[in-house]
């Protein structure tokens, strides 16, 4: 069975739409699927649409949470509740065309690989946008470990061995590109051009944007603590510096000297220890978030295989691990 995994939040316009061009691809494949609609807390008519569609066509699963988790969140949800042998996950607004859906199982058949990433050729978003993104991909790349894959989002195709090893990632800062490249096996790319969201505001906005670059960067990088006792180093060094300069003064009577050298030392140790204070503080926060253990999501409702019978069965949140 082929799962289409797709977040949408507030997408009502577009859902329609989007449906339609899925279910034409993936049923043109003639295998069995089911298109599985996370609804991430949205405050339209988004719900009330998908159910519309569902009507139809009851392939069309829809998870509904309780409320905005992010788009992190309700990717995992999709992948916990999607049952196929193969799983694509894909945008809710166009942007990832549905028409790439056979080119990527195509690219699975042929290589045999686990995992195939759609790249992003060219963009077609607004200039600030692409700016910010190409500059995140760009450090990400260069400091996380291992080989990161620039220009690839959440479209993709994985097998069941790529998914069931995602889904044994439980950590809550979860940025699902790394996760993806992190879990190795085999990963082959298939090239397509993006086009800008068909309709609507983009709903990563750019505080959520740049609120997953920091998650990203801290969870897959040791390079900002790194900096961080580089910097430490390069102040211990100054100091024997200075403590030479102190004592060759002392005795050859060059002092007492002014004040200027002992405010320029306090405020430059001062603002150092600060800065190294506010980023272990990031550390900090994101190991209060692990330990919290904070269910990932909550579920309000499934509509599955019938109505409300069947639940997501999680293994990241842990109250349901508890459970079992
Ligand atoms: N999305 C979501 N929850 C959120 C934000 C976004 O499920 O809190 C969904 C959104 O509906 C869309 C996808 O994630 O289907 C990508 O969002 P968007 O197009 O805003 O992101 P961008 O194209 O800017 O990466
Ligand atoms: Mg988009």
């Amino acid at each position: 069975m082929i799962s289409v995994v797709i977040p949408l939040y507030n997408e009502s316009i577009l859902v329609d739409r989007l449906l339609e061009a899925v279910t034409q691809n993936v049923r043109a494949l003639n295998e069995p699927f089911e298109v599985v609609c996370v609804d991430d807390g949205s405050t339209d008519e988004t719900l009330a649409k998908l159910l519309q569609f569902r009507k139809e066509v009851p392939e069309v699963k829809v998870i509904s949470l309780s409320r905005n988790f992010g788009l992190q969140a309700a990717i995992t949800v999709g992948l916990e509740y999607a049952k196929g042998g193969k799983v694509i996950i894909m945008d809710g607004d166009l942007q990832d065309p549905p028409e790439l859906i056979p080119e990527l199982l195509q690219k699975m058949e042929e290589t045999n690989c686990d995992v195939v990433s759609a790249v992003r050729n060219k963009r077609m978003e607004s200039f600030t946008k692409r700016f910010y993104i190409k500059v995140f991909h760009k450090i990400f790349a260069s400091i996380s470990e291992g080989n990161q894959v620039e220009q690839s989002g959440n479209f993709c195709l994985l097998n069941r061995k790529a998914v069931n090893s995602i889904l044994a990632f439980s950590e809550r800062n979860r940025y699902f590109p790394g996760i993806r490249n992190f879990i190795g096996f085999q990963h082959e790319f298939v090239v397509y051009d993006r086009a800008d969201r068909v309709e609507g505001k983009a709903k990563m906005t750019t505080r959520k944007l740049f609120s997953l670059a920091a998650d990203a960067i801290y969870s897959f990088s040791k390079w900002p603590i790194k900096a961080c006792l580089y910097l430490g180093l390069l102040g211990v060094v100054v100091f024997l510096l200075a403590i030479v300069y102190t004592l060759v003064s002392k005795f050859t009577g060059l002092a007492p000297f002014g004040w200027s050298s002992t405010f320029l030392a306090i405020s430059f140790f001062g603002s150092v220890q600060l800065t190294f204070l506010g980023l272990i503080g990031e550390y900090i926060f994101r190991i209060y978030k692990e330990v919290q253990r904070r269910p990932v999501y909550l579920v309000k409702q499934v509509f599955g295989d019938t109505e409300n019978d069947h639940e997501v069965n999680s293994k990241i949140n842990p109250t349901k691990r508890s459970d079992a």
